[in-house]
């Protein structure tokens, strides 16, 4: 099933962070505003007008920040969307979280989430490493590291689910310090009880300019593509005999066909609400009022005197029709169709265009679609 039919509502819920990542794609956009949360009042009012129009009911919590860090919010969205009388009974709801939660919040969560990814980077070294706590936290959590309490969250999610529907997998960044230990990684997740996790390759982070125009950022960058491909393979190989699902970003698309990247081609079937407000197309643009250059992906905005969404029709309408079969650069591609033309979010920020490409990433889904071929559909799509 091509990436972009997973349609759901997202709710980005708030800045705030108990975690302190290295590589946090928008770290720099969350300090450099005040902590903001999404009101309420714009999160049912995003129910209520995603339900009327389209007919998927499934909702999704996720950054910019940590969204278990507004435990109320999460709870109150999550009831008003369950008891919707637009057919609230059929909601499934799916969140993306850095783990790192206490333990009335992983109670709330076992009886009332369906899927839940966590952001994570085992083994334990190269998470505590990557995705250090917050000091201001280290108290509330006993002076424990993330991989405690993470550890210790998981094992009680899985041990606990009994008939729940509910699957807990771990989305995973690749670095240079853990791309060839994909396999040791993957014996870690298994001991947990994890058996669904995706990989994917750590990118650039969000700034105020495109990274073709950031010297300094594109200095500070690096990651091998050549060596995560074959690494890569190896590991997907070993897991699917140990009965694990190890996916990567690359291959979103490798179980269906589709001339789309994703669900940001389709914003009004999966918008995402913004904590200030906004609609967003894509995951990698958290904050509306100014989102610089990946202004494209902003397709819409909450009128309080009107108390409805303006849409923007025709970001929509670039958006629709951004596809592999139009672009210049995808068109004679063998893989456009298990492709769709990669990634936008990542294509505007590092191009600064839409119609943008990164020629390693293009060779790098060439050679796995080459190895890995098409595959039944996913059963969990990337989050
Ligand atoms: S958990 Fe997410 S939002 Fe928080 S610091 Fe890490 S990457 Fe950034
Ligand atoms: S980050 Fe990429 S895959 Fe995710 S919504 Fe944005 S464009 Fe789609
Ligand atoms: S691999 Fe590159 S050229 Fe081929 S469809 Fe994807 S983005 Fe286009």
């Amino acid at each position: 099933m091509p990436h972009c039919n997973k349609k759901m509502i997202s709710f980005f819920l708030t800045t705030k962070c108990n975690l302190c990542c290295r590589y946090c794609y928008n770290a720099k956009e969350r300090n450099a505003i005040e902590e903001q949360s999404l009101p309420l009042n714009i999160a049912f009012a995003g129910i209520d007008w995603y339900f009327a129009n389209n007919k998927s009911r499934h909702i999704r919590f996720y950054g910019p920040g940590e969204p278990t860090q507004e435990f109320e919010k999460l709870k109150q969205i999550t009831l008003y969307a369950k008891n919707h009388s637009n057919r609230g009974n059929e909601v499934t709801t799916e969140i993306q979280t850095n783990g790192v939660f206490t333990e009335i919040i992983r109670e709330w969560m076992l009886n009332n989430l369906n899927i839940i990814w966590i952001s994570f980077d085992g083994t334990k070294t190269i998470q505590n490493y990557n995705r250090p706590l917050n000091p201001k936290y280290q108290e509330l959590y006993n002076n424990k590291t993330s991989a405690d309490i993470l550890e210790s969250n998981v094992k009680w999610l899985i041990e606990n689910k009994g008939k729940n529907q509910l699957m807990v997998g771990a989305r995973v960044t690749i670095t240079n310090n853990n791309i060839d230990k994909q396999i040791e990684m993957i014996e870690y997740f298994y001991d947990l009880g994890i058996r669904y996790v995706w990989t994917d390759p750590v990118f650039y982070s969000v700034g105020e300019i495109p990274v073709c125009m950031d010297k300094n950022k594109r200095c500070e960058f690096s990651f091998d593509m050549n060596s995560y491909v074959k690494e890569y393979l190896d590991a997907y190989h070993y897991a699917k005999k140990r009965g694990v699902f190890w996916g990567s970003f690359l291959t979103v698309n490798f179980d269906g066909k589709s001339p789309h990247h994703c669900r940001c081609c389709i914003p009004l079937e999966a918008p995402h609400l913004t904590p200030d407000g906004y609609i967003s197309a894509c995951d990698m643009v958290v904050i509306g009022a100014e989102p610089y250059h990946m202004y494209p992906f902003i397709v819409g905005k909450w009128n309080e005197p009107t108390k409805q969404f303006d849409i923007d029709y025709e970001k929509v309408s670039i958006l629709n029709n951004r596809k592999s079969t139009l672009m210049a650069h995808c068109i004679k591609c063998p893989v456009k169709l298990h492709c769709g033309g990669f990634c936008l979010g990542e294509t505007v920020n590092e191009t600064g265009m839409l119609d943008g490409q990164n020629i390693a990433k293009c060779n790098a889904i060439r050679s796995l679609y080459s190895e890995m071929g098409s595959c039944d559909p996913y059963k969990y799509l990337h989050p």
